[in-house]
């Protein structure tokens, strides 16, 4: 599924973001940068050791990562030349700012690849595996968050892809932007 916004696109797919052709995908980290399950786990075997060896040299010059907050690696052995690192809040039952907390990793993410000057990044869906964060909910923010980035002007972005796994986290994903976005599907 896929919608403009101004000159801009905005991609909903299902897949696996290792194999993705843009210029930075997003990592759903953690603050230590150490390496996980899910889509972390994913995307350092895909990539190679080298991606690791620059995450160990950030935290070990900068400390941990704090929640909301990015870093960029280089890609190792992806099609992307980048990875952008975040760390997404974990669900706590939503009292103690995970929306915030969600809204700034994409957001810090989106201006990492602003400030490299990139044109295109993708997403997973961040914090709903392990971090617990109802899908139905995190998908709201994402897509807020995003619509809002692009339609400011003087961005180097102009496309922004979210690559969902699984068929229930694309399926909430295309509620919510049918919920947020004021045009139809492209
Ligand atoms: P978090 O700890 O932030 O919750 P997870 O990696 O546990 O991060 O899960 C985030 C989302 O990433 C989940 O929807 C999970 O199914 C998905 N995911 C796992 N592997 C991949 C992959 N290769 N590509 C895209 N998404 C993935």
């Amino acid at each position: 599924m896929q919608y403009l916004i101004g000159k801009r696109t905005f991609v909903l797919e299902q897949g696996d973001i290792t194999t993705q052709m843009v210029d930075a995908i997003v990592n759903a980290a953690n603050s230590r940068l150490m390496g996980g399950g899910g889509v972390d786990g994913a995307i350092h075997r895909a990539g190679g050791p080298s991606i690791m060896q620059e995450c160990r040299d950030i935290v070990s010059q900068y400390g941990r990562l704090p929640t909301g907050e990015a870093v960029s690696t280089t890609g190792g052995n992806l099609h992307a030349p980048y990875v952008i690192h975040t760390v997404g809040p974990i669900w706590h039952g939503g009292g103690n700012d995970e929306p915030l907390l969600l809204a700034s990793a994409y957001r810090n993410s989106l201006l990492r690849a602003e400030h490299l000057r990139l044109v295109s990044i993708a997403f997973p869906s961040i914090s709903t595996g392990a971090y617990g964060y109802p899908v139905g909910k995190a998908s709201m923010v994402a897509i807020e968050t995003v619509k809002e980035f692009l339609t400011a002007s003087a961005r180097s972005i102009s496309k922004v892809v979210f690559v969902l796994f699984d068929t229930s986290t694309y399926t909430s994903y295309c509620h919510a932007a049918r919920e947020v976005m004021s045009t139809p599907p492209h």
